[in-house]
């Protein structure tokens, strides 16, 4: 059982992507243990959410491998939750809240099942820990973004996931959702749970986050914050121009 124990949550080895001639994503390396919070940060079109749904296997990888808990997730979908980038979603699709978050248990339930009392009632709990029960009968498209985010969120959890795939989850919400999916994170991360976030406000990558993947189409670095978010890496990564001002980078 030991090996079990020293066994990555998650392992990504040499992930190239191409959409046109230039690779977005080249040759990435990844491995992240149980618990670990880690932020993905780089700049416009680095390949942050490219990395995400590459490992997903819902865009095509020229080469590499992603094993989750040893497992090849694209034979056990349960095991990775994802939390697309909220723009990129069509929030006219006529859905229901509680629909929305039933979605995900979908995996647990495999092909021939369909969601019933027991399904539902998981979702509406998942909705309580977003603080969002009392808009389960609402339809996606008449909230707003922070709440669509929180929904988002809530079917994530119902998924019992081992590895969670966030992209840009604090992108336009308000301050209070911003701490109640920090929050939630660091208990996902409690429990055991493997966090790969994009993450864009350099400001607040060591407030949140406890690993930090650098990723310029190649990963320049991973580790843990402490190791890897310093000045000299950052300028590298941004090409000497780091966006925001980052105080806890002063001294380092
Ligand atoms: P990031 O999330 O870091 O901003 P992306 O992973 O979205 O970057 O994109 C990386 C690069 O790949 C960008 O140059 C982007 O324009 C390109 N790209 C992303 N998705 C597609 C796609 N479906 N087809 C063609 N090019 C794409
Ligand atoms: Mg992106």
């Amino acid at each position: 059982m030991i090996e079990r124990v020293e066994q990555p949550a998650l392992e990504v080895e040499g992930l190239t992507v191409t959409y046109g001639r230039e690779p977005a994503l080249w040759n990435a390396d990844l491995r992240l243990g149980q618990g670990a919070l880690a932020a993905v940060v780089g700049p416009n079109g680095a390949g942050k959410s490219t990395l995400l749904k590459a490992a997903l296997g819902v865009v095509p990888r020229v080469s590499g491998r992603v094993r989750v808990l040893g497992v090849d997730p694209a034979r056990k979908r349960r095991l990775v939750a994802y939390v697309p980038q909220r723009s990129s979603v069509d929030w006219d699709f006529p859905t229901s809240v509680l629909d929305v978050v039933t979605m995900g248990t979908y995996g647990r339930l495999g092909w021939f099942r369909r969601p019933g009392r027991s399904e539902r009632a998981a979702a509406m709990q998942a909705l309580e820990q977003m603080e969002m029960a009392d808009l389960a009968g609402r339809q996606i498209a008449e909230l707003s973004g922070g709440q669509q985010q929180r929904v988002f969120l809530a079917r994530a959890l119902v998924q019992d996931a081992e590895v969670y795939f966030m992209d840009e989850p604090f992108a336009g919400v308000d301050a209070v959702t911003e701490q109640s999916i920090a929050s939630l994170m660091g208990r996902l991360a409690q429990h055991g749970k493997t966090i790969l976030s994009v993450h864009h406000d350099l400001a607040t990558v060591p407030r949140y986050f406890e690993h930090a993947v650098l990723l310029n189409r190649a990963v320049q670095a991973v580790g843990t914050v402490k190791e890897v978010f310093h000045r000299s890496n950052l300028d590298r990564l941004y090409g000497g121009r780091v966006p925001a001002d980052v105080p806890e980078l002063a001294s380092v």
